[in-house]
């Protein structure tokens, strides 16, 4: 399994913004289509960083007339992406690792999906779910 079945279930769509719209605008993006992050990429779809929840509170948290700046003072540049071939353990390994809950899947330079923790843990699920069945289908037919 990997980031490629991932995106066939879910779609390759991924909320952008660019990185001189504000910080408001961008919790409105995340407000609007309930997520936790959104990439901020050129017009060509390369990924200039990336604005999660957690930059937005800690930029307004001593200072709210912060949500005029740009989203660029405050994304993370130095994003961490994978590709379509990316194993899922591989990913878990990343988040962990990076403490972070979003992985931009980039293909030839071009943003071309997002994994977040939630898809991880989805696919965990249904996986431990598959093995489980197996098992007592195992058993029962002994
Ligand atoms: P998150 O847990 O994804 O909400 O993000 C926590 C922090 O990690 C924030 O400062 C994000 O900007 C940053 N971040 C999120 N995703 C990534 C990523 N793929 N690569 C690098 N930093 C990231």
């Amino acid at each position: 399994m990997s980031v490629e079945r991932i995106l066939a279930g879910k779609g390759r769509h991924v909320e952008t913004i660019s990185p001189s719209h504000t910080l408001q605008e961008a919790a409105k993006v995340l407000a609007a289509k309930r997520i936790g992050a959104v990439v901020v990429a050129s017009s060509d779809h390369a990924v200039l960083g990336i604005l999660s929840e957690r930059d937005i509170v800690r930029a307004i948290a001593s200072d709210p007339a912060r949500l005029n700046n740009p989203v660029s003072d405050f994304m993370t540049e130095k994003v961490v992406t994978c590709g379509l071939k990316t194993s899922i353990p591989e990913i878990m390994d990343e988040m962990t690792s990076g403490r972070f809950r979003h992985l931009p899947v980039v293909v030839e330079g071009r943003l071309s999906g997002l994994i977040s923790i939630g898809d991880v843990v989805k696919y965990r699920v249904a996986e431990i779910e598959a093995e489980s069945n197996a098992m007592r289908h195992y058993i029962a037919s002994a």
